[in-house]
């Protein structure tokens, strides 16, 4: 008999105005194979996992077979890259549908690197492997350190190559997300559409993630301001781990508050607020440091994009909507104060708690420590790098402990340990799993390393050599947006 891969899937999204999406197939490839596939994923989303590595399986991962009751299609939306506005969309990418599970959750099923589409400007539609790799790990390793992110289902090999700098092996990446909804959508729908088609947009929004809003006096203020709400937190969830996206364009914010669109990101390893990663990135817009302050300007977009609905006075609407984005700094302290007291193991509040981080981490820039390593020696207390044998962070210690002795417990490795990582997916790990598997096909270092960070507060002894530091950390790594 022949196994089912279980599909469930609904379009919801094609109910939206027909400006919001154009409905095509991606384009098959040559020879696909299945590289990469994600198990856990598949049973959280009631797949069978034997079906889906199937032949028949996997040639729906490439895009060569539509699954049963998929209607594909690629979303449009517009977004601000580096500050300017631009008409951007699926440009590789279809959305297959959207899987329901038992539980009635529903998921996007898109496939990255699936072809040309109506929104693929000069671009090739495709993608290469390692980019796709890279979103896959980090994608997984964030979800397990418990940051709201869209998830990766497989990654398959194309058989064809994609011409880069150079030519590369092509892929295709099954993205699992709440939704694809983004900021530019928003931005899109203001910008091009009528004000029904704003306003269908917003009551889709509200119906999949803020069903409780609908119902509300204003559902279009409460919407801004429960996004503006779930970006503090996420936001402040990406510092409290020393994650920089490198990307923060208006395209790459979703309304459900997952992470998405990873490109030229990466984990910090020395602890430094103007920390880059990507080439392009010139003026650090996008640095460690500016990310909270890029948000609340993402943010702004969005507030600008709501305008016409958020009330019938023009003055009045503007008025609502600056109210709304005034509140995005003190959310972000909120859940920012919130993660260090807790990775230090502050169980109350006290006035002098932010004096207490800076200036850690103000010694580790100055020390240049690693961000991650700093606080999994404060989790263990053990303190093995001569930085902690500086009368600076001695003076730091001596306050942190007195500190502590204010509070009940004291019993706090427990709580640190579930709120300080002991490995993230490090750079040179992330080079080594990628290269092994694009210049060797060799698959075997990126599934040790999955296994790894996909345990971060293990704290167990075969995690200890993913703790260690490239070679040379002081030197700056850089990640490429051509992906
Ligand atoms: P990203 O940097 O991945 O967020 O992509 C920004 C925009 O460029 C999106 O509209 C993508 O769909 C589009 N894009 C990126 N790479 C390609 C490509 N190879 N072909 C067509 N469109 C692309
Ligand atoms: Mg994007």
């Amino acid at each position: 008999m022949q196994l089912k891969p279980g599909w469930n899937f609904h379009n919801s999204y094609a109910t939206l105005p027909p400006i919001f999406y154009t409905q095509l197939n991606p384009t098959p490839v040559a020879f696909p194979k299945l590289v990469v596939f994600n198990e856990s994923l598949a049973e959280e989303l009631n797949l069978n996992s034997d079906a889906l590595q199937t032949e028949e399986g996997v040639a729906t991962f490439s895009g060569n077979k539509i699954p049963e009751g998929a209607e594909p299609l690629a979303q449009a939306y517009a977004g601000h890259q580096f500050g300017y506005f631009t008409m951007l969309g699926d440009g590789r990418a279809i959305l297959l549908g959207e899987h329901v599970n038992t539980q009635n959750q529903r998921f996007d099923i898109q496939l990255k690197g699936s072809g040309r589409t109506p929104y693929s400007r000069g671009g090739d539609g495709r993608a290469a492997l390692g980019p796709m790799l890279r979103e896959y790990i980090i994608s997984e390793a964030m979800h397990a350190l418990g940051i709201p992110t869209t998830r990766s289902l497989a990654v398959i090999t194309t058989g064809e190559t994609v011409i880069r700098e150079q030519l590369l092996p092509g892929a295709i990446l099954t993205r699992v997300a709440s939704s694809h909804i983004r900021v530019g959508t928003f931005e899109f729908a203001r910008k091009f559409g009528s004000k029904e088609d704003l306003q269908a947009l917003c009551d889709y929004t509200i119906e999949r993630h803020y069903p409780h809003l609908a119902k509300e006096k204003n559902p279009y203020l409460q919407l801004l301001k429960e996004v503006i709400e779930k970006q503090a937190a996420l936001i402040a969830k990406w510092q409290l781990v020393g994650f920089v996206h490198g990307v923060m364009n208006t395209d790459n914010m979703t309304v459900s508050g997952e992470t998405i669109d990873y490109g030229p990101c990466a984990f910090m390893d020395l602890y430094h607020p103007e920390t880059v990663f990507s080439s392009i990135d010139t003026y650090g817009r996008y640095a460690y440091g500016n990310q909270p302050k890029i948000g609340g300007w993402n943010l702004a977009r969005f507030a600008e994009a709501l305008i016409p609905l958020l009330d019938e006075n023009k003055e009045k609407a503007v008025r609502l909507a600056k109210e709304a984005i005034e509140t995005y700094p003190d959310l972000y302290v909120f859940y920012y104060l919130d993660g260090m007291r807790k990775k230090l193991g502050l169980l109350n509040e006290e006035a002098d708690d932010e004096a207490l981080i800076q200036d850690l981490l103000q010694l580790m820039e100055t020390y240049k420590q690693d961000y991650t390593n700093t606080f999994r020696a404060l989790t263990l207390q053990k303190f093995e790098e001569p930085f902690f044998q500086t009368p600076e962070f001695q003076d730091w210690y001596q306050r942190y402990q007195a500190r502590l002795k204010r509070q009940n417990s004291i019993d706090i490795m427990q709580m640190m340990k579930q709120h300080n990582p002991s490995v993230i997916p490090r750079n040179h790990r992330v080079e080594e799993a990628i290269e092994a598997a694009v210049e060797r096909g060799d698959f075997t270092v990126m599934k040790k390393l999955l296994s790894i960070i996909t345990n971060p507060y293990a704290y167990s002894a075969e995690q200890e050599e993913y703790c260690t530091l490239p070679e040379y950390p002081d030197e700056p790594y850089i990640t490429y947006c051509g992906t």
